[in-house]
């Protein structure tokens, strides 16, 4: 789970610098008041770095990175854009917003998107296709990205739980055309609010900054308010004290993915000896942030169950099986705009995702846990599933 557990004085003391060099909260100008202080370009340059990709565009959160990132793409009424059916709401928000059409994939035993039903689903109106790494675990990407270069449609990664994870070696959310991230606070790593977008190309950068920021194209010949544009956009900027925060965060980004996989590995070796139950089916080749351990039982009741039983100890589980209806399209009928592709009947639209969901739990993992959260956990799915068979 994530960065709040760790926030501390590092942040405090990267937010001081703010306030000790001006106290310009603001990204952009005011050079003579701030001594060089630029936590947000800073914390770019760090993101960029750090994932091995040449450009990286901080945002408000998670959900307008994705919409940024949709704004590079040029798109016609009548464009579609493919997701899958298991992420959070902001995904398909976010087409939604891009005014395209948000078409749904299946998902698989690995809990993302099925690259069979991509296939099927993927044609001369898709102009993207946003793969989630849901609750950290990495989509099938090489599969996923072999379809999209045969139909030469945009890959972008949702990230926002992939944050600190890899596929084969490689950062997620850099597979694909861009990759988008975010820092919300129950995110691998938090500013509070906030997300970043990541980009291969200096040309997609440049629309997505200027998008993202009224149209602004920051020409170093003019002043701000003489700055030059080609388009509109919107404003979402990130703040300074949100930059600040996340430099501090993302020095420890990796001991939180570190500590993530090692209690993972610890509850999993807790509770897998109780015969009922599947353990969630990872792409050889991860390595996973880790913030959430996933497994199937036999049914619904059985899911339901195991729930009922650890909240008696204190402990919840983390969207599965209770939060579907935030992270699950099928029941999103406040949606109109997902009839266009899927029909009225949106709650069978997905019948395979469906029954995949309604029976598994979701574990939430933190850096900070202890034997005791282990033994708890145990002995709550024990008495759950015994209770059921
Ligand atoms: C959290 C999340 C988002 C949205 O991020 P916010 O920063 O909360 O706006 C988008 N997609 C997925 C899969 C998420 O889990």
């Amino acid at each position: 789970m994530p960065g709040y557990e760790l926030i501390g004085i590092e942040e405090q003391n990267e937010i001081n610098e703010v306030f000790k060099n001006g106290g310009v909260l603001f990204r952009h100008g005011f050079d003579e008041l701030r001594n060089n202080c630029y936590k947000v370009k800073e914390f770019e340059e760090a993101f960029a770095k750090k994932m091995n990709v040449p450009y990286a565009l901080a945002v408000t959160s998670g959900t307008s990175a994705l919409r940024v990132a949709l704004s590079v793409l040029n798109l016609q009424e009548g464009d579609e854009i493919i997701t899958q059916s298991f992420t959070f709401v902001a995904t398909v928000e976010a087409i939604i917003e891009a005014r395209a059409i948000p078409v749904c994939t299946e998902i698989d035993e690995g809990f993302n998107m099925d690259f069979e039903d991509l296939k099927s689903k993927i044609g001369p109106k898709t102009k993207a296709v946003i793969v989630v790494h849901m609750l950290g675990t990495p989509a099938k990407l090489k599969e996923i990205k072999k379809i999209c270069d045969d139909f030469d449609v945009p890959l972008i990664e949702d990230s926002a739980w992939g944050c600190g994870g890899s596929y084969n070696g490689i950062a997620l959310g850099t597979y694909g055309r861009m990759g988008t991230y975010s820092f919300d606070f129950v995110k691998t790593m938090t500013t509070g609010e906030g997300g970043m977008i990541l980009f291969k190309n200096k040309f997609d950068y440049e629309k997505a900054a200027a998008w993202h920021d009224h149209g602004h194209e920051n020409n170093p010949k003019v002043p701000r308010w003489e700055d030059t544009r080609a388009s509109s956009g919107f404003n979402f900027r990130m703040t300074e004290l949100q930059g600040a925060v996340g430099l501090a965060q993302l020095r420890k980004l990796d001991f939180i993915v570190k500590m993530q996989n090692k209690n993972k590995k610890a509850l999993e070796e807790a509770i897998k000896g109780n015969k009922h139950i599947k353990l969630r089916e990872v792409p050889s080749g991860s390595y996973e942030t880790a913030d959430a351990l996933v497994f199937t039982v036999k049914d619904k009741d059985s899911a339901l169950n195991i729930r009922r039983e650890l909240l008696k100890e204190g402990i919840s589980t983390k969207i599965l099986p209770e939060a579907t209806s935030w992270h699950f399209s099928a029941t999103w009928t406040h949606m109109k705009e997902l009839e266009v592709f899927h029909g009225k009947d949106l709650s069978n639209a997905f019948p395979i995702s469906k029954k995949l969901l309604e029976r598994a739990v979701s574990l939430p993992v933190k850096v900070n846990f202890d034997d005791d959260y282990l033994n708890k956990v145990r002995k709550a799915i024990d008495r759950a599933l015994y209770a059921v068979s």
